[in-house]
């Protein structure tokens, strides 16, 4: 279903989301985010922002449904390779790596343990939000474990008794430092960025995306 206006999917609370208000401002686009709706038109431009979980942008994007989405690279992979496991469409277009949201997907295990490569998994149970990244990493590593899924409160896991070790988003490590666990392993590195759908997009969108475009690279010389 294709709109006139171009959809942006957003997260609509969280860590990226105030960076998404303040990078579209700065871009010279006016919206107003007060009230609690999924849909907000902008005042200035053709443009409406969905205001979603982050889980649900890479499948906006892959589906079609939305034009451009922010999201973080560990949740658009996340969901790349569970819909390629899938056989579910899985393909977008990287437009730009934005400058905020950067952290890091690493396996951590308790503190105490020594820890000397992937190998020293092998045959654990890990505890993640994260499986398909997880075990991406370590087939190509060649090391069999198993995984517990958790959508939240990973780094108890261990403690609780639920798995010996975790994969979990680490910015500064200070988490995982108040859980008696050290981080072992760095498996995938996240910034936000700015995908767009796969397909065609009439002359009025080209024109507004590219405009956004420059605009956006502005935004982020202007602060480096
Ligand atoms: P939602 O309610 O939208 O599902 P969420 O709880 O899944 O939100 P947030 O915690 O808001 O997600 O994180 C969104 C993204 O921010 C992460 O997927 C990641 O890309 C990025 N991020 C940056 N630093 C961190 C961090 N220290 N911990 C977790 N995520 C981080
Ligand atoms: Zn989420």
């Amino acid at each position: 279903m294709q709109t006139e206006r171009l959809r942006i999917a957003i997260q609509k609370k969280g860590r990226l989301a105030k960076e998404c208000h303040e990078l579209l401002k700065r871009c010279g686009v006016k919206i107003n985010f007060s009230g609690d709706r999924l849909i907000v038109h902008a005042e200035n431009m053709p443009i409406d922002l969905l205001l979603v979980r982050d889980d649900d942008i890479p499948g906006l994007i892959m589906d079609g449904v939305v034009d451009l989405g922010v999201i973080g690279e560990n949740e658009l992979e996340e969901v790349r390779l569970e819909r390629v496991a899938l056989g579910e469409p899985n393909e977008y277009v990287k437009l730009r790596r934005l400058d905020f949201g950067g952290c890091r997907l690493s396996v951590a295990i308790d503190k105490d343990k020594t820890y000397n490569g992937p190998q020293d998994l092998a045959g654990k149970r890990i505890a993640t939000t994260y499986p398909n990244i997880l075990k991406d990493y370590l087939d190509k590593q060649d090391v069999k474990f198993s995984t517990c899924m958790l959508n939240g409160s990973v780094e108890v896991a261990p403690r609780a008794g639920l798995a010996d070790a975790i994969c979990d988003l680490v910015s500064t490590g200070a988490t995982l430092e108040a859980n008696g666990l050290k981080e072992a392993e760095v498996i995938f590195r996240s910034k936000a960025v700015l995908i767009q759908r796969m397909g065609e997009f009439d002359a009025d969108k080209t024109a507004l995306i590219e405009r956004l475009l420059t605009r956006i690279k502005g935004v982020i010389q202007a602060k480096e």
